[in-house]
């Protein structure tokens, strides 16, 4: 089966949004074995739309519409998917009942074109919207399928993994069974990591490795196709263990783990207290862990020293070591870890300083930074980034690496690590 993804939405033309629903359904395919070849955005315009309806229909037998199912007057993908096809619009009993209910929940009043939302294409099958009021649709005709789902990613990406995807997995009549595993990798380069497991990528068959990779991290989807779940699952594991082999020392986690998820999940496993100071970051690192359920268990507390008077008032850093090292130095993060450890009682500090951009600071260059990490009564240890993304980016990449290398240093010392 090959796939085109047709996102629809002017806000896309213009530069508003990104197109993060195709690369969401494109990852999505790849497990179902789907090839897409093509990505088409297409403004809210229905002459437009159906000239790329037409173009989709001569290169791909399965086509993945995104947006415009919505209740205004620009929300036109339905009625022009209608048209171009010569079925009816009709509506969805379910849907329309669900809509109503919403309404009456809220004591607001239904508009004559939030019904529209329940039209659904004569003969499709709804695609439930547990998220929002538009439900999906899938039709198949003339040996051709459509997948309608609506734009907001919160309603599109559960539309499509819970509802959409179980009936393309039984379209693909596979009799079988496919599984993937994600693995995460982070301190190492996309194209570092594809030298280092080369030959595996080069004799994937099944189970296949697919490397991806975002925001300074990079996967390995590893998928197999088989006849039962198990055989699925022992090929896969496997595979993994081979490639740990070649490239395990950065591996943090898989599927569904963060750099802060797993960090979280070490320091409660292993029952330690952390603090942290944050100069560049101010409060970000702190902020990544936050995000994590039954945090507080380990995250005790922190303080944003962003200047220079900062860190001597509120940490008790020493104007003559900053002025002889700098704020930007191994000795200032290492003092900023030190003692924020001490003024928190915690078994873990972190001192983060650095010049995050877009000019530089205290004579660094834009993008240095140094991390901090002083453990119970050891010196702190520091490490030294050069960094070359935006100030954002590079303020991330900081929290990333923080809890990269606290969670090598924690297992060099014998602290346990679920992977
Ligand atoms: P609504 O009921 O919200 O109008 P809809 O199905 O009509 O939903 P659109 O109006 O096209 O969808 O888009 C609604 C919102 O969904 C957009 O403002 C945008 O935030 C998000 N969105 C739309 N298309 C995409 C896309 N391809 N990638 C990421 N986000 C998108």
């Amino acid at each position: 089966m090959n796939a085109e993804i047709l996102a629809v939405g002017s806000e896309l033309l213009l530069g508003q949004i990104t197109n993060t629903n195709a690369r969401f359904i494109s990852n999505q395919l790849s497990e179902l074995g789907i090839n897409v070849y093509y990505h088409t955005v297409v403004g809210d315009n229905a002459q437009r739309l159906e000239q790329a309806i037409s173009v989709a229909e001569t290169r791909a037998d399965l086509i993945i519409f995104s947006g415009g199912l919505g209740p205004t007057k620009d929300d036109l993908t339905k009625e022009t998917i209608a048209r171009h096809l010569g079925v009816s619009l009709e509506f969805d009993e379910i849907a329309l009942t669900y809509i109503e209910q919403f309404f009456a929940k809220r004591g607001r009043p239904m508009t004559d074109n939030n019904r529209k939302q329940a039209l659904i294409l004569a003969s499709s099958e709804v695609l439930a919207n547990h998220h929002g009021m538009a439900p999906g649709m899938i039709l198949t005709k003339d040996e051709r399928t459509y997948i309608l789902l609506p734009g907001p990613p919160k309603e599109l990406e559960p539309m499509f993994q819970f509802e959409a995807k179980p009936k393309l997995s039984g379209m693909l009549n596979t009799g079988g069974v496919i599984a993937s595993h994600v693995m995460r990798f982070y301190g190492i380069g996309e194209a570092e990591l594809e030298v280092r497991v080369q030959d595996i990528l080069d004799s994937q068959t099944n189970p296949t490795v697919a490397p991806l990779a975002s925001d300074g991290e990079v996967t390995l989807r590893v998928t197999a196709k088989t006849e039962t779940e198990q055989e699925a699952q022992q090929l896969i594991a496997a595979k993994v263990a081979e490639i740990q082999t070649l490239v395990g020392d950065y591996q943090y986690g898989s599927d569904d783990d963060s750099l802060a998820s797993k960090t979280v999940e070490m320091l409660l496993d292993n029952k330690l207290t952390i603090a942290a100071a944050e100069s560049l970051t101010a409060g970000l690192f702190q902020s990544e862990l936050a995000e994590i359920p039954g945090v507080g268990d380990a995250l005790v507390g922190g303080v944003v020293t962003y200047t220079e008077g900062a860190k001597i008032k509120q940490l008790g850093i020493s104007k003559e070591l900053l002025d002889t090292h700098g704020i930007v130095s191994s000795e200032c993060a290492a003092a900023m870890a030190s003692t924020v450890r001490k003024k928190f009682g915690t078994d873990i500090g972190i001192g983060l300083t650095g010049a995050a951009g877009p000019t530089a600071h205290d004579h660094q260059p834009v993008g240095t930074v140094w991390i901090g990490i002083a453990i119970g009564d050891e010196e702190p240890i520091t490490y030294l980034l050069h960094l070359s993304g935006m100030r954002n980016t590079n303020r991330l990449r900081t929290v990333k690496f923080t809890c990269h290398y606290l969670m090598q240093l924690l297992e060099e010392r014998g602290f346990t690590k679920r992977y």
